[in-house]
């Protein structure tokens, strides 16, 4: 089910991020270990009032150039107008009412999307009088707020999620394996998209507006029913938008949150940079089936240890996914094309697939007796019970004597063992620890 979308839009240095990682940093402090999993966030997810959304912070577009930070903000603006369903303006009762303030408060009021106009660095109560010439920018009371006290944030959390959309339904029914591809500007998408339709000789209709700005395109091969999911949101503003991380972060995220499988396409030619990981852990931290494709393999000068080489690379930069299979192709010249449907069926198979409560206790029985938990200041772990509670990703809760005691190595071994039993191929599996006795 697709979330919602937050964003939050302002000029440079009122304070964007500081309030994004005060809505998102609770949620982080409960979500386990992960290590290599990027902390550059740009996107999260949270809950309140008991109504799940993503969040955006939209500041940090560097242009260069005269006039740079009107235009910056300008784009976020528009960016936010695009693709949010609320959308949170914030401005500075330090600093007062600004041009760009007023501009930005143009551009938005014209979108006619919800706006929750938010004052921040309103550290007391004597700031309370910098507050009212914000009423003349038009949305409405401001919402006084201070992000390096954490004053009112549950206000401003509670304006905007009022005007929050219902979630959308599902659209599609359980069998139809849903794919996103996601992968930075230029490294193949489209071309990969229209390969695999056209290797099908089907003619398919692009279904647009199932939801806003999503471009599905369902197609059948071999009885399974398939629908890849794109995001054609922001493409029709062209290359400014697309060089920009932040835009291909979100025109991810935002097909990651509707689909079961995530095919990071990666530049067999270019090799991995850092923008690939951010938008891979994206996949990962969704919860999602993952295949790493390495597309345009067709002008890699090849070996015969290519091929293991690049998968080393692969391990090496994405040590959080070893679980993703990597398949290597060309868009273009349909080269191995016909191995990826085959990996996405059973990747999907295993996002889905639930184990018997009696089989997974005999595994970790198996995985303690050889490897007893060890120590730790006289204490011991006790795994009393565990059990699958849900799929898509597979969670797993472990019943133990004293949670503290798990540690991560522990986890990461009971993990292994797990893997090494039932596979799991593909997908990431959610490990909750819990107390009892
Ligand atoms: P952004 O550029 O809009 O993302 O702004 P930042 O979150 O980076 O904050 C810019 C500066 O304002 C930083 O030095 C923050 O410490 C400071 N700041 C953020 N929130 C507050 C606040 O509520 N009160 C005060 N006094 N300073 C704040
Ligand atoms: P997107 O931005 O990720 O959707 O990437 P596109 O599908 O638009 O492809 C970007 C460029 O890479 C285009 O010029 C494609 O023709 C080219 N391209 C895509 N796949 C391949 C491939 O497998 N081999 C080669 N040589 N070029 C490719």
């Amino acid at each position: 089910m697709a979330r919602p979308v937050i964003a939050i839009v302002g000029r440079p240095n009122v304070g964007k991020s500081t309030i994004f990682n005060r809505i998102i940093g609770d949620r982080l402090a409960i979500v386990e270990d992960k290590p290599g999993v990027t902390r550059d966030r740009l996107y999260g997810t949270g809950e309140w009032n008991g109504k799940a959304f993503s969040i955006i912070d939209t500041g940090g577009i560097e242009l260069e150039g005269e006039d740079a930070i009107m235009k910056s903000v300008r784009m976020q603006a528009e960016l936010a107008i695009e693709e949010a369903d609320v959308i949170v303006f914030m401005v500075d009762a330090k600093a007062g009412l600004t041009h760009a303030d007023d501009e930005v408060a143009q551009l938005l009021f014209r979108s006619r999307k919800p706006v929750v106009l938010a004052v921040n660095k309103v550290d007391n109560d004597n700031r309370m009088d910098d507050v009212y010439e914000f009423y003349g920018l038009g949305f409405g009371a401001p919402v006084p707020i201070s992000g390096s006290h954490g004053l009112g944030i549950g206000d401003l959390l509670d304006a905007a999620v009022e005007r929050l959309p219902d979630p959308m339904e599902p659209e599609y029914d359980d069998d139809v394996i849903r794919v996103a591809l996601i992968g930075r500007p230029n490294v193949g998408k489209s071309s990969l998209v229209n390969s695999l339709l056209g290797e099908e000789r089907v003619i398919v209709s692009e279904v647009a507006g199932t939801t806003r700005d999503a471009i599905d395109t369902p197609f059948e091969r071999d009885g399974q029913r398939y629908v890849l999911i794109d995001t054609a949101g922001m493409r029709k503003r062209g290359k400014v938008y697309e060089t920009t991380e932040k835009y291909s972060v979100m025109r991810a995220m935002k097909a990651i949150e509707r689909a079961d499988v995530a095919l990071v396409l990666i530049n067999g030619q270019e090799g991995i940079i850092e923008q690939d990981k951010h938008i891979a852990g994206y996949a990962h931290e969704a919860g999602k089936a993952a295949i790493f494709v390495v597309n345009k393999w067709d002008v890699v000068e090849k070996g015969d240890k290519t091929m293991q080489q690049f998968e080393r690379n692969i391990r090496e930069h994405f040590l959080f996914m070893t679980y993703a299979p990597v398949v290597f192709l060309s868009a273009l010249t349909k080269q191995r094309l016909h191995k990826l449907l085959p990996v996405v069926n059973h990747v999907s198979n295993q996002h889905a697939m639930r184990i018997q409560t009696h089989l997974l206790n005999d595994v970790v029985a198996d995985a303690v007796a050889i490897n007893p938990p060890p120590t730790d200041k006289g204490k011991r772990l006790k795994i009393n019970y565990v059990t699958q509670v849900a799929v898509k990703p597979p969670t797993v809760v472990v019943f133990v004597n004293d949670p503290e005691l798990m540690h991560f190595s522990y986890q990461r071994y009971l993990e292994n063992k797990i893997r090494a039993a039932f596979d799991f191929e593909g997908t990431p599996i959610r490990i909750y620890t819990r107390r009892k006795s």
